[in-house]
């Protein structure tokens, strides 16, 4: 184990972590990341997995999301960041410096950066690996404007908010939207409920599970199952949206940190203090409203000056 204290480490190399690396970095705090692998699969989050990035500021012919990644780690490589790639196993916050472990190495550290971000959850269907980004998504408002989506009949799964908002963005493209639930009543807030229930282009299919999801190439349309009775039936469609919740990646400080009730790492409005002092949140795993690359990296910028402004304090 490393005698000295790093200034800093950042765990999670979404975009919240490279702006918190590279506004760190510029502040001469010398920061040192684990940029994590296992959530989704590879380093720099949820972004490796979308295909063409429309509404990040700055790129008006879109970006590729792995690209955009690639751009964001060289930026905080230039400025000196020093990154591995290393799950973190544990981190312990009981007292300062803090200890951050990963397989390979233990770390301590004054100050930490937690940008673990979430994962969305999918369905694991039996053809969802063939057809992941080809017609199946987890996010509407990321892909959902997309050529391929356009003018035709598409699917929404679930029952909450994320699945309320996602089928009223996407009737904006669609030719209609079905939106399957697996109950008789949403969870979503009551005036997205109405919006919903009200809107023309939107059928609700209660009591609805999708079974698998249909096409060569490209999906083309999903087997539909009804909870009562097991009877299936298949439904044509051009795309299909997972809205079935979010799991933020809060194992390693779970127990530690305050997280609220769905385990989101909880931070004071406004910034991104946690907790505990010295250890600052941003990203998806404090934010299960926004969930924009844009919005996780303006809050990583925001944790590297709370972390600043709390290491000269201190
Ligand atoms: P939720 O956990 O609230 O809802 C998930 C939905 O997916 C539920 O309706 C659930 O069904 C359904 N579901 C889960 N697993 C399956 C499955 N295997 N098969 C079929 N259906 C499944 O997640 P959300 O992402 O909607 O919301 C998470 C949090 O974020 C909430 O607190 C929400 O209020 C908030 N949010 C706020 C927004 C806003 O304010 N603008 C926008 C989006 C989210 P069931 O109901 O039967 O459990």
């Amino acid at each position: 184990m490393s005698t000295t204290p790093e200034q800093v480490i950042i765990v999670g190399s979404g975009p919240a972590g490279h702006a918190a690396a590279i506004y760190t970095a510029r502040a001469n705090l010398n920061p040192f990341m684990f940029e994590g692998y296992t959530a989704g699969g590879i380093p720099g989050g949820q972004l490796m997995t979308t295909t063409e990035v429309e509404n990040y500021p700055g790129f008006p012919e879109g970006i590729q999301g792995p690209e955009l990644m690639d751009a964001l780690r060289k930026q905080s490589l230039r400025f000196a960041t020093r990154i591995v790639t290393e799950d973190v196993v544990k981190v312990d916050l009981s007292k300062r410096p803090f200890t951050v472990a990963s397989s390979e190495r233990t770390v301590t550290t004054q100050a930490l950066i937690i940008a673990t971000g979430a994962t969305a959850k999918r369905l694991n269907l039996p053809s969802e690996p063939t057809l992941w980004n080809k017609g199946i998504s987890a996010c509407a408002v990321c892909d959902g404007a997309l050529p391929i989506f356009r003018g035709k009949p598409l699917v929404v799964v679930g029952g909450g908010d994320s699945a309320a908002e996602e089928s009223t963005f996407l009737t904006k493209f669609a030719s209609k939207v079905y939106l399957v639930h697996r109950r008789d009543a949403l969870r979503a807030s009551k005036i997205m409920q109405e919006r919903v229930l009200k809107h023309p282009k939107i059928e609700v299919l209660w009591h609805t599970v999708v079974a698998d999801v249909l096409g060569e190439g490209a999906v083309s349309g999903v087997r539909l199952k009804e909870v009562a009775t097991g009877k299936t039936r298949d439904l044509a469609c051009g795309g299909l949206f997972y809205a079935v919740g979010f799991t933020p990646n809060t194992a390693i400080v779970s127990g530690q940190l305050d997280l609220d009730q769905d385990g989101y790492i909880v931070t004071q409005p406004g910034s991104t203090t946690t907790s505990v002092a010295g250890v600052f949140a941003c990203g998806d795993v404090q934010d299960k409203r926004y969930r924009q690359a844009i919005t996780a990296a303006g809050s990583g910028c925001m944790a590297a000056m709370d972390c600043e402004r709390w290491l000269a304090a201190v």
